[in-house]
């Protein structure tokens, strides 16, 4: 198999750790190993391994009807369902519609596609350029790769696209100048935001696209006032926000959504993973009645929204999702969230006096950890060392299986996860922490 973001033949010469059953917030590997899952998959599987009322929405549905399309004004139930409890779950500010895909990737080049059509519509042929941040993480479909800002994404692939452009990433460790606060920070980001837009021609910047906690970039939690800084610059060019709440959303941060925490008001949002918990492949974006006022006339005009998946609306996936949205509700996750996050937060960041560890940082369930020399950002660790890969390793040896990105280790549990397992993630990284520390000295 040639497997996604795995160097080389991964099922002949790389021996892949084969996961074969989910349990709550463990998976248990073909040996019978078990793992506590601290990415929840990857940042999805936010009910757990094995939630039986997804998998009775989906067996109920796979029985009644498997399948059925969403094209020319024909659709399913599970569809209609999804759309209306979705649009009513967000509250950060009222969207009009949701358009239904199988990943976020796909919810992320539907958002070009939307506000490309959009500009089109209002006769601003011009106005076409996405802006997107350093480090942030969009997708890997050739749109949602280029939307993304990690070197990682472009190299050999021939992206970026020449319509996106990004701008700083909000690290403030990493990227702060000496005696600067965190206000003066997001301050000076946000005139370079507006610096750009001014060089490149405010009408010809459509939309900026941002996640409200970065994740696979290396988790990275907005600086004080950021989103407020930048939200403001956007509004005064008539440039839509779009708010990629793949990760965010359905209660990671402890609310609802992303955009609830930062006060985000978004025109565009997208969403996916936790959407089903994972259960089955969906993403989704919602449109604000502005914007989806405008694209309506235009499709009228034309006879035809031109764009779709076959899967789009994909029943099954859409009864799924409309029970895991019913659970965050009745459960009250975003809560459950917030009552844990304390614990966590405060169990791992007590590791922060490490002398491998630059920092530590996260916010509700999520969680990222940095190693460098000296407590600082400009001194990492020679890559050949393979500390991340180490403290990884080390993790997994002890029953835990973590985000390695080189020297960032990330974590995202499942949000169901309970105080005993979170002491359990605690014990296992200081183990992990220890042995790291004894190689690394
Ligand atoms: N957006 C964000 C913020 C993500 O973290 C991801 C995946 O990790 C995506 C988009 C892409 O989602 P998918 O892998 O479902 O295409």
């Amino acid at each position: 198999m040639l497997a996604p973001f795995t160097a080389g033949w991964q099922s002949t010469d790389l021996h892949p750790l084969v996961i074969e059953k989910s349990e709550g917030s463990y998976v248990y590997d073909i040996n019978g190993k078990k793992y506590l899952d601290s990415l929840a998959g990857l940042w999805c599987t936010a009910l757990g391994g094995n939630e039986p009322r997804l998998v009775a929405a989906a067996t109920t549905q796979l029985n009644k009807l498997p399948f059925y399309h969403s094209f020319w004004n024909r659709t399913t139930k599970p569809s209609l369902d999804l759309a209306k409890e979705l649009l009513e779950t967000f509250t950060t500010t009222k969207m009009a519609k949701a358009f239904f895909t199988n990943s976020g990737s796909e919810a992320n080049d539907t958002q070009v596609k939307l506000v490309w059509y959009y500009n089109n519509a209002l006769g601003r042929p011009d106005k076409k350029k996405f802006i997107a941040r350093e480090k942030s993480y969009h997708g890997s479909t050739l749109i949602s790769a280029s939307l993304s800002g990690l070197p990682a994404l472009h190299q050999k692939f021939d992206l970026p696209a020449p319509f996106v452009l990004h701008t700083d990433c909000p690290h403030y460790w990493r990227y702060h100048l000496p005696g600067e606060t965190e206000e003066e920070f997001s301050t000076r980001l946000a005139n370079n935001l507006e610096s750009l837009i001014l060089k490149e021609g405010p009408e010809t910047i459509a939309a900026f696209i941002a996640e409200p906690v970065m994740g696979a970039g290396g988790v990275i939690p907005p600086p004080a006032t950021y989103f407020e800084k930048v939200q403001a610059v956007v509004k005064k060019y008539d440039i839509l926000f779009i708010a990629d709440e793949v990760i965010c959303a359905f209660g990671r941060l402890g609310t609802m959504f992303g955009c609830d925490k930062y006060n985000i008001k978004p025109d565009l949002v997208s969403v996916a993973k936790a959407l089903s918990s994972a259960y089955m492949p969906i993403g989704a974006v919602m449109v604000s009645p502005e914007v989806s006022d405008v694209i309506h006339s235009q499709s009228n005009k034309l006879g035809s929204f031109s764009h779709g998946f076959t899967y789009s609306g994909h029943p099954v996936s859409c009864a799924v999702a409309v029970e895991a949205l019913k659970i965050y509700r009745e459960r009250n996750i975003p809560e459950h969230v917030k009552q844990i996050a304390p614990k966590f937060q405060g169990g791992l960041k007590a590791f922060s006096a490490s002398p491998i560890i630059g920092e530590i940082r996260g916010t509700g369930l999520i969680l990222g950890t940095e190693f460098s020399d000296n407590k600082s950002p400009n001194d990492p660790f020679p890559p050949e060392w393979g500390v991340g890969a180490y403290f990884g390793a080390q993790c997994e040896k002890h029953g835990m299986l973590v985000r390695i990105a080189g020297d960032n280790i990330m974590m995202s549990p499942p949000l169901i996860i309970t105080a005993e397992e979170v002491d359990e993630l605690i014990s296992i990284y200081g183990k992990a922490l220890k042995a790291t520390e004894e190689r690394v000295n």
